[in-house]
């Protein structure tokens, strides 16, 4: 958390009037890193599959989708208070009958509802109530035939879709992992019911699977799957990934199996028909549900690694090349002509594809350790050999190993190293 502050990759929100609990912003470093694992996701997830497309719906919808879905009545969490040190608990994370902090006396368990409620126009009344959406999901079950009708899918196939949600939580907390307002990865995969499990079972290792590319260490990844007596009515079957936190082992995303209740509750609500195909088949859908967050947090929680380098520490964010905000450092051993020409002719050029930094203050060694600190991956140096031989030095955040490559070829290295 103190890097993150130092660096400015996360802020906490409206800090200058005393932060507000729980909502977190990303700074300058912090955006780039937010957008590459977004990117990333996107580019696995629609770019290079044939079946699944992108969708971009709105954060407000018709509050009848909520009726539909059963978030009106059933997406709450059992609250519950100390009566003595007024501590609120999340009901089912309580395992005795007293209050685990003061042993105080605790009021029974209200139901209550994570929405965040709001109203449009200027009038506050019950007919004119919004909510600001607590998960994306919706918004593809409620796009389901426009897609259908307007493309020309067919089974299995997917939406997918990035985008903020919002949840009342009664206990947020451990930094940016559970916050009031987030995002999530969703992609609502569509299949036949007679597909589903074994569907189900190839996106469980999928999603594991992606994870682990990403560079985060397999010891702290695991799929644990939820027993059948824990499962919504409508759920066949849910995995989450889960990563080893500092705070312990905890959901990154969920996979479920949510058969055909999605689409038929909206068509018994809306009166529209949510078939495909000849056979007018419903589908089922197979789930796999992250947090744009949370990931971002499990992947610089992997990344953030301390060592001894000749009696100093060393603290690196061993990101992988795809997710580094600044994916290479210029850096003029001199500030000297030509040299300082050089390297800004190096940077310019580079920066046109690849957010890269200029750096030409302090000692070299400073300098690598303030691009270890963001998790730049490459440094490029330029020194007075290079005006001959029109080569720079490229330096390896992780090995810290040297060597020389032709200045022509950089661009070239550094995109054959962020498609692998
Ligand atoms: P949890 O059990 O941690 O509350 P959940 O099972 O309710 O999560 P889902 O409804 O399955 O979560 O949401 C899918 C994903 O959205 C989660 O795996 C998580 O990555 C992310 N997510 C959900 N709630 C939050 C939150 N309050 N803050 C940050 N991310 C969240």
């Amino acid at each position: 958390m103190a890097l993150c502050k130092r660096r400015g990759l996360i802020f906490p929100s409206s800090e200058i009037y005393g932060g507000f609990a729980n909502t977190w912003d990303y700074g300058p470093y912090g955006v780039l890193l937010k957008n590459n694992v977004k990117q990333a996701w996107w580019t696995d997830m629609v770019q290079k599959r044939s079946d699944i497309i992108g969708l971009d719906s709105a954060i407000l919808m018709n509050p009848k989708v909520w009726e539909a879905s059963g978030h009106l009545t059933e997406f709450t969490d059992p609250l519950v208070d100390c009566k003595k040190c007024k501590k609120r608990f999340k009901g089912d994370a309580l395992t005795g009958t007293a209050c685990p902090e003061c042993g105080g006396d605790l009021t029974a368990a209200k139901q209550f509802n994570l929405m965040f409620k709001t109203n449009v126009g200027p009038v506050e009344d019950s007919d004119n109530v919004a909510y600001l959406r607590p998960e994306t999901a919706q918004g593809i079950f409620v796009n389901f035939k426009n897609v259908v009708d307007s493309t020309r899918v067919k089974l299995p196939f997917g939406i997918a879709q990035i985008g903020k949600a919002f949840r009342n939580e009664i206990t947020p907390g451990n930094f940016t992992f559970r916050t009031l307002e987030f995002e999530q990865f969703e992609l609502e995969y569509f299949v036949n019911p007679k597909d589903a499990d074994k569907q189900y079972q190839a996106w469980t290792k999928a999603r594991l699977k992606w994870y682990e590319d990403l560079g985060i260490d397999k010891k702290k990844l695991r799929l644990t799957e939820h027993p059948k007596s824990a499962l919504a009515h409508y759920a066949q079957a849910v995995s989450d990934v889960e990563y080893e936190f500092p705070f312990g082992w905890s959901e990154l995303e969920g996979i479920a199996n949510r058969s055909d209740y999605d689409l038929k509750q909206h068509a018994k609500f809306s009166g529209e028909d949510m078939v495909v195909g000849e056979e007018k088949i419903t589908p089922y859908i197979i789930e796999p549900s992250g947090g744009v967050d949370r990931a971002t947090l499990a992947f610089l929680v992997d990344a953030y690694t301390e060592e001894e380098v000749k009696g100093e520490t060393r603290t690196v964010l061993a990101l992988h090349p795809k997710l580094a905000p600044i994916k290479a450092a210029i850096l003029p051993l001199v500030k000297k002509e030509p040299v300082v020409e050089i390297a800004k002719k190096l940077y310019e050029e580079l920066r046109k594809e690849f957010f890269v930094e200029y750096d030409d203050g302090g000692t070299v060694g400073k300098r690598y350790r303030r691009q270890d600190e963001i998790g730049t991956p490459y440094c490029f140096t330029i020194d007075f050999e290079t005006v001959d031989d029109k080569a720079v030095t490229v330096r390896d955040r992780d090995s810290m190993a040297q060597e020389r490559i032709p200045i022509s070829s950089v661009a070239e290295f550094l995109r054959k190293k962020l498609t692998t």
